[in-house]
């Protein structure tokens, strides 16, 4: 009963349309799957009326957040699971990034305008889709414009985080988004602690301070994870008490990822779904 709780749709960066997303799960031998795109719940209705019977769709979002650290903000996102999508206050949280992000994206833009690169703030709009925009819009439009030839491509320069295009979103504050998460009744999980940018930061007193602050799981077995940090985060998480998850990240064709790539142990989604308070559940066979 493969398990993957972490992937994107055409609801935010990803580029897979339900179908096309629910058949690349299940070809790929995922039989439960949360959907986390990055802060909107607009995919939940379209993925559930599409489900096949024989799958499970675990509700969920990835909510783009920050730790301040000296003098320095530090970007982390964490995974939401099976939360009220109208409880309010976790709600307009939401909705003030996906308005964030479509300001900053538009920022990026004009700074590549200014700077002679030839894309269009309509272009970008169009690619994203009513989606919050990402970066990923971006590289399409940039792969559009023919100055590059992948996503993957775009991000190693021009929008890479320490070129001069980049523009900061104003992310959530990642205690304040732990208890957003928990007030709506869902379950909390920081994902990729260790990806590039975080790595350094998140040692064991860090995590045992969210730990504190309510977070229920770490994410341990992700793409970016080499298997030193894996060992080290499952080590820290029995400590602590922490749920051990695991996931592919899948963004469709905007990154090279199969969904199932890794995965979470059913014993560890039940403890989550055990947590979770909302009058949300899995919808499907579950059988974990
Ligand atoms: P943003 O949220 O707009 O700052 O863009 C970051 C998003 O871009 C992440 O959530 C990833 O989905 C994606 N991303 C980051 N690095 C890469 C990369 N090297 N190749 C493809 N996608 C990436
Ligand atoms: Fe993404
Ligand atoms: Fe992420
Ligand atoms: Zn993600």
């Amino acid at each position: 009963m493969t398990i993957d709780l972490h992937t994107h749709t055409v609801f935010s960066d990803g580029t897979d349309e339900p179908d096309v997303w629910w058949a690349a799960v299940r070809d790929a031998g995922v039989r439960t799957v949360a959907v986390t795109d990055h802060d909107t719940t607009a995919g939940w209705e379209a993925l559930a009326r599409t489900r096949p019977p024989d799958m499970t769709l675990v509700p969920g979002a990835e909510i783009s957040a920050r730790v301040r650290i000296d003098d320095r903000m530090v970007s982390m996102h964490l995974l939401a699971y099976l939360f009220d999508p109208a409880e309010p206050v976790l709600a307009a949280e939401l909705q003030r990034l996906r308005q964030d992000r479509r300001r900053r994206g538009l920022a990026i833009v004009e700074r590549m305008i200014s700077g002679g690169v030839p894309i269009t703030r309509e272009q970008v709009l169009r690619i994203a889709a009513g989606a919050p925009v990402g970066r990923p819009h971006i590289a399409r439009a940039l792969m559009e414009a023919g100055l590059v030839s992948s996503v993957s491509e775009a991000f190693a320069d021009l929008l890479s985080g320490r070129g001069p295009y980049y523009v900061h979103k104003a992310d959530t504050d990642l205690l304040r988004a732990i208890d957003l998460v928990r007030g709506a009744g869902g379950v909390p999980v920081l994902a990729h602690p260790r990806s590039r940018g975080a790595a350094r930061w998140t040692d064991e007193a860090m995590l045992a301070g969210l730990a504190d602050a309510g977070l229920a799981g770490i994410e341990v077995d992700h793409p970016d994870h080499g298997a030193a940090d894996r060992r080290e985060l499952r080590r820290i998480a029995a400590t602590l008490g922490l749920v051990v998850t695991g996931s592919s990240d899948y963004h469709g064709a905007n990154k090279m990822l199969r969904p199932g790539q890794d995965v979470t142990a059913a014993e560890e989604l039940k403890k989550l779904v055990a947590q979770a308070s909302a009058p949300i559940d899995v919808i499907g066979p579950g059988g974990w």
